[in-house]
């Protein structure tokens, strides 16, 4: 199996996630004690942070690059970014590294695409829902992503002020399912968690429409790629 590399942080709370999450799925295709060779390196995200607000995505992009050459130089095979809004950057990651850079719209789009639902809500960081970088790759791979028209601006301070920080309460669980409940009723057949936390707050048990948690769906192709590659 190759080793994976994450570069993690953004937040920890999702990181943590990540972690689990692929060495449930080596241990469930490889069986026994078989877990994942990982490799780690975890960002402080309060600059990261800083630096999305000021809109300077091209230093947040170098500090990243770096992080995948560093973790590449140190053996690993195959690199995820665990989050969804840096993806922004992942050009400039890409350009850094020869090893493979597993993009976590890939493997959403497929699973969606694989279901047969084209229509699909998109739930993430005010970023990810309001600019092209995120919606238009998930266009180029035959979905029509739909954002919700209002609440973004709750919906996106759910992330940074509790997901990001551990804290997961039923009011903001509640603004979550009314948001999928306007997706739906725009004609959404699926929704999109495009963002690492949200599948703390949010789960096919909550959601009117089926979810599709961008966390779980990258954890399982990063293992497919390090055994199947
Ligand atoms: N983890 C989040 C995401 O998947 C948000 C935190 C960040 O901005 O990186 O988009």
């Amino acid at each position: 199996m190759k080793t994976i590399g994450i570069i993690g942080g953004m937040s920890w709370e999702s990181t943590a996630h990540y972690y689990a999450a692929i060495n449930r799925e080596t241990a469930a295709r490889m069986g026994g004690l078989h877990s994942a060779p990982i490799l780690m390196e975890s960002v402080d995200f309060a600059p990261i942070a800083a630096l999305q607000n000021s809109g300077d995505w091209n230093k947040a992009g170098d500090i990243l690059a770096a992080s995948a050459g560093r973790l590449e130089r140190a053996g690993a095979e195959i690199i995820v970014l665990a989050t969804n809004t840096m993806h922004i950057c992942a050009p400039q990651i890409e350009a850094a590294i020869t090893a493979k850079f597993l993009h976590i719209a890939e493997p959403t789009a497929k699973a969606l695409l694989d279901d047969g639902a084209t229509r699909v809500g998109f739930l993430g960081t005010r970023f990810s829902m309001e600019m092209d970088f995120y919606t238009d790759r998930l266009r180029e791979m035959g979905l029509e992503p739909l954002v919700p028209d209002v609440d973004r601006t709750n919906l996106n301070a759910i992330i940074y002020e509790e997901l990001c920080r551990g804290i997961v309460t039923d009011a903001s669980r509640a603004i979550y399912v009314r948001a999928i409940e306007g997706l739906a009723a725009r004609g959404a057949e699926a929704v999109i968690l495009g963002c690492t936390e949200i599948g703390m707050l949010i789960s096919d048990d909550d959601s009117p429409l089926p979810v599709y948690d961008t966390t779980e769906l990258h954890a399982k192709a990063a293992v497919a790629a390090a055994i199947e590659a």
